[in-house]
């Protein structure tokens, strides 16, 4: 690499950035209500009318994805069996159940991404799972813990009081029913409000238009996952190119009659490299403990600054751990004028040089080519992987409409417009991902009312705070099972979410066999976790300066008080997992506080 190269890519790098910084930063996104709330119903499961629940009972789940059946197996396991799980959609899978646009995949490797698979003895049939094999998996997980039996489901929660003398939580839902809890879990997930692009004319356009985590089956046809066959004689638009799009757009490039892809910023495409896995290379691997020895050591791999001994996934993500963990190795230009830039910035080059030629060597139109390389640093914006997403440019039904990082200018009644020119459609599909940086509260779309009727969202003016990222002062007997503020974050969302179903299964199952109807974090503990919590100063500088805007920057905006980024300092990843195991197991459960009340 030479030093003028360096040079060329730091300015384009930077030039790209500028391109795409707007002044409206995440404002620009509409979230799919108002007038846009039909493009939100849910197209899957048919609604069916039931009774209001006037009733009790110990845990209210609120969420039924990853983290609510975790939560909802563990407590289970631990005995406590009155669970009640509640979610807006008509079944098990949060993320799974909504987005089942075609080609939908898992990106971690299925043996530590799916949850409890040596529970429920399930063997995934690929490294990287389907969305339909997910989908089924969380059913398992429902049906094997007996979570059906209470779940209630299209059933959003709007409004949850603590009430201070019954000791219980109120838990008001938009079916009319009104039942209490002795203990809530939240688990609401990071990306699940899906928002539009901000385009003029958006509420205008008079040809069918969906949401890709609303995927229309009646409209484009077949639910399996086959060829759409009712595309067949339609003009489409897909808006976006992140992980959503690049795994729908070969689905859609074959079935439609003409394919545009509107592009704003072109996304990474790393190899995919997906494979069948082998039931007897399985059942050699599947010795007591695997998952959690799996889940282990991609984390390690992730995370620790040493080099471990194993990497037992070794996929694109653990080789780009791989490679930041030894950028400084990079060898430099023989006369580099580019001393003040660290090794990460060389091994970011070499990569995207790389990057950029499979792009050249699949796409055959130079021109498209050249569009679809992206130019920003790697760690800026999610990376995808995949091994069809490029050839799909091949196709002579498809159409790459690149914006120069602007994005879409308008959209008409008949179409969308870019740089002047109409691109008449029958059909737009919204590949616009979800909200980010908003307040948790605003996407939960309700706002618990906890001890003295302060308001979480009051409690949270200035960010999230918590212990662990799963207790709450003044929230009594509620508990949240995600990642913010917690203590490790990395690609597997899912051991994240994994722990802290854990951690809040056994302190209510502690709460329950110790006869105390209260659980309440201490003031002292939260602000001595918070005091260890927030955004390393170098990585906010260099997304707030560097990084081309995108949802990890808040638009290119300051992060402000909701960063993806608040999390915990532990010295290598792992330790904040070994942290919570050892404040569970330890049975002391340190800052919580358990009352027994002579009732
Ligand atoms: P993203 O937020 O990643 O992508 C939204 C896309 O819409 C971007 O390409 C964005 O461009 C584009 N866009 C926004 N406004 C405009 C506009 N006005 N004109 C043109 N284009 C526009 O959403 P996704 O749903 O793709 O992914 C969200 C996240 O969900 C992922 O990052 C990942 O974490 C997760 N995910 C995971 C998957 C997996 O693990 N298998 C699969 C799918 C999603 P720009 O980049 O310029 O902002």
């Amino acid at each position: 690499m030479s030093s003028q190269k360096v040079s060329e890519h730091v300015a384009k790098v930077a030039a790209e950035r500028a391109k795409r910084l707007r002044p409206d930063g995440i404002d620009q996104y509409p979230t799919l209500s108002g007038e846009f709330a039909p493009m939100n119903e849910d197209p899957f499961t048919d609604r069916i009318e039931r009774e209001p629940y006037r009733d009790h009972v110990t845990v209210a789940v609120i969420g039924g994805g990853f983290a609510g059946l975790m939560t909802g197996a563990h407590l289970k396991e631990a005995g406590v069996s009155d669970v009640r799980m509640v979610d807006t959609g008509g079944d098990f899978g949060g993320t799974w159940y909504w987005n089942r646009y075609p080609g939908a995949q898992c990106d971690i490797a299925s043996m530590i991404y799916l949850p409890l698979l040596e529970e429920t003895g399930y063997v995934p049939t690929e490294w990287y799972a389907r969305g339909p094999e997910i989908l089924e998996h969380c059913q398992r997980i429902g049906k094997q813990y007996g979570l059906y039996e209470k779940a209630l489901f299209h059933t959003r929660v709007t409004g949850l009081d603590w009430d201070e003398s019954a000791r219980l939580w109120s838990v008001r839902t938009d079916r009319g029913d009104e039942f209490t809890a002795q203990f809530v879990s939240l688990g609401l997930g990071h990306l699940s409000v899906p928002k539009l692009p901000g385009i003029p004319g958006i509420e205008t356009f008079e040809g069918h238009a969906f949401h890709a985590s609303r995927w229309d089956y009646a409209y484009t046809g077949d639910p399996s996952g086959g060829p759409l066959g009712n595309l067949r004689d339609k003009r489409v638009a897909i808006i976006g190119t992140g992980a959503t799009a690049v795994q729908c757009v070969p689905h859609l490039a074959t079935a439609c009659q003409e394919l545009f892809v509107f592009q704003r910023t072109p996304s990474v495409i790393q190899v995919r490299d997906n494979r069948p896995i082998d039931p007897e290379w399985f059942a050699r691997i599947s010795t007591p403990g695997w998952q959690q020895r799996w889940l282990d050591n991609y984390a390690a791999n992730m995370t620790s600054a040493e080099q471990p001994a194993e990497d037992l996934i070794n996929d694109g993500w653990t080789a780009m751990a791989r490679m930041w963990r030894h950028a400084d190795e990079v060898p430099r230009p023989d006369s580099d004028t580019h001393e003040e830039l660290a090794g990460a910035y060389y091994a970011d080059i070499e990569k995207m040089g790389r990057l950029h030629a499979r792009v050249e060597e699949t796409v055959k139109d130079a021109r498209t080519a050249e569009l679809l390389k992206p130019w920003y640093w790697l760690p800026c914006k999610r990376m995808t992987f995949h091994d069809e997403y490029l050839n799909a440019f091949n196709e002579p039904t498809v159409r790459l409409v690149d914006t120069d990082g602007k994005g879409v200018e308008r959209i008409t009644p008949r179409g969308v417009v870019v740089d002047g020119t109409e691109y008449e459609v029958d059909c737009i599909i919204y590949a616009s991902g979800f909200e980010v940086g908003t307040a948790p509260t605003r996407r939960a779309g309700f706002d618990p009312v906890g001890r003295d009727g302060r308001r979480l969202s009051e409690h949270w003016t200035d960010g999230m705070r918590t212990m662990h990222g799963l207790h709450v002062h003044g929230f009594p007997n509620a508990f949240l099972v995600q990642s913010l503020t917690g203590g490790t974050r990395f690609s597997n969302l899912a051991h994240n979410l994994s722990e802290a179903a854990k951690t809040v299964a056994t302190a209510i199952a502690h709460a329950v066999t110790t006869g105390a109807d209260v659980v309440e974090l201490t003031r002292q503990a939260e602000d001595a976790w918070m005091s260890n919590v927030g955004v390393d100063p170098e990585w906010r500088t260099f997304l707030g300066t560097e990084c081309t805007p995108g949802y990890s920057n808040n638009e290119g905006t300051d992060l402000g008080p909701h960063s993806l980024w608040d999390e915990a300092e532990f010295p290598d990843g792992l330790g904040f997992f070994r942290h919570l195991q050892e404040w569970r197991d330890s049975g002391k459960f340190d800052g919580l506080e358990f009352h027994r009340s002579d009732r």
